[in-house]
């Protein structure tokens, strides 16, 4: 724009807005002034992560700077039963106990020494360093539109002796563990309180189930059975989560199968959806749960945690481990599933679409013990269960559905071994979520 130019252009807006106060209303802004909206795009992120509030081994900035130097967009952190807020000291010998011997000097480094506080002396057992609420390092980390930290917690209760442990994502208070007479009441009981939480706040707040198969807790029918329980970890980087079962327990991938069918063909409710997490505790290179070994890709136009929360909760994102896709569509008028992976130099993708059939009839399985209760963790199911419905190679897979399955969904294995595993010869994979399915069970089924 020339001198002359500009200057007609100021005058304009003078006489425009001149005019505007005269009418009483104001001027509508320049359009070049206005920025488009966003365009729908993915986003990386973690919500299950540990830092010393709990049982983790280094400082919540610390953490969050891993992440955000990383190429995440979006961290939660979700320490057991405790928010990062309010003031907290920590000897500094309990800090090297977990394997951060460092983890001071890190911090130093990183944040300077106006930053850390200590007090006691050095080399004495009263060396204590102060936690940092989120309050007051998110602004240290956060930045628009690039990476954001979202409060959280691991709900962690126990019943029947075995642990229950929910994330609830973006939540304004902790909740504290209900307990339960059985794992399905701690379960629901729980899910209840976060729900209770979202009403009273107004917020989004996502709930998920952590790890089924730590302690063997969950079995596939508990997944089933309690009908609030709609997201679960079909993948946590722990090692020690039995993420493949054992002889008599179900991998975590058929548990979400078997619970998603028992769901669609007996209950008539939506299935499962699957996350995967960190569940990270380590961060100075041990042995044990590390950061960076599955994530979340979610696809929303805003990098904030309603936008995050609201297209994970209407089933937009995808689980992975390494794979990362460009696109995943499902056409439910043409009933064509289609993947569109990102592919990586020398690496090939095997990409299973898997569903149950209609006629599957999970009832004519049920198997009862002597006094005539339902046989739980051991209990198998046939080959129909989350079978495998095509295989499809190469970068763009698709699934043209015949109407008769009660769902269908995708998972990718590539030929690259996982380059942290958390199990013996993992692969990098991704998880989408069941499609399909709304035929048998309407969707407003699922905003219950
Ligand atoms: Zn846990
Ligand atoms: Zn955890």
């Amino acid at each position: 724009m020339n001198g002359a130019n500009r200057m007609a252009r100021i005058l304009k807006t003078i006489v425009l807005c001149a005019a505007a106060a005269v009418a009483g209303v104001l001027p509508a802004l320049a359009d070049e002034a206005v920025p488009e909206a966003p365009a729908l795009r993915w986003w990386k992120g973690n919500i299950h992560t540990h830092t010393l509030w709990s049982d983790g081994n280094d400082f919540p900035e610390m953490v969050a700077e891993w992440y955000r130097t990383h190429d995440y967009n979006f961290l939660a952190l979700s320490d057991h039963n405790i928010l990062s807020e309010g003031v907290k000291w920590m000897k500094h010998d309990e800090i090297v106990r977990r394997g951060g011997k460092d983890a001071l000097e890190k911090c130093r480094r990183r944040f300077g020494d106006d930053w850390v506080e200590t007090r006691g002396e050095p080399e004495t057992p009263e060396f204590a360093v102060r936690l940092k609420p989120l309050s007051e390092f998110r602004a240290l980390v956060e930045e628009r539109g690039k990476f954001l930290m979202i409060q959280g917690e691991e709900i962690s209760d126990k019943a029947e002796g075995k642990p229950v442990h929910l994330n609830a994502t973006n939540i304004e208070k902790l909740i504290v563990p209900l307990g339960g007479k059985t794992v399905r009441e701690a379960i629901e009981g729980n899910l209840r309180a976060v729900e209770d939480q979202a009403q009273r706040t107004g917020r989004e707040i996502l709930v998920h189930l952590n790890h089924p198969n730590f302690g063997l807790a969950i079995t596939a029918e508990d997944l089933a059975e309690v009908l609030s329980e709609r997201f679960f970890e079909v993948y946590n980087g722990h090692p020690g989560v039995k993420h493949l079962g054992d002889a008599d327990h179900p991998g975590v991938e058929a548990l979400w199968d078997i619970a998603s069918t028992i769901r669609l063909g007996q209950l008539k409710a939506p299935p499962l959806f699957g996350l995967a997490t960190d569940d990270s505790h380590v961060y100075h290179g041990q042995a044990g749960s590390r950061p960076g070994r599955g994530w979340i890709m979610v696809r929303s136009r805003f990098l904030t945690p309603e936008h995050l929360i609201r297209a994970i909760k209407a089933g937009d994102y995808y689980a992975t481990s390494g794979v990362t896709l460009s696109d995943v569509r499902y056409d439910a008028e043409l009933g064509v599933l289609r993947l569109a992976i990102e592919p990586e130099e020398g690496v090939a993708y095997t990409t299973q679409f898997i569903g149950t059939p209609v006629e599957y009839d999970a009832a004519s399985e049920e198997r009862k013990d002597k006094e005539g209760q339902p046989i739980r963790s051991t209990r198998k199911y046939s080959g129909d269960v989350g079978r495998v419905l095509a295989t499809a190679e190469g970068i763009q897979p698709q699934y043209q559905l015949t109407g008769k399955e009660l769902y269908v969904r995708a998972v990718v294995t590539s030929s690259k071994a996982h380059a942290d595993p958390s199990y013996k010869d993992q692969r990098e994979q991704a998880w989408t979520q069941p499609v399909g399915w709304e035929r048998h069970v309407p969707r407003e089924a699922a905003g219950k």
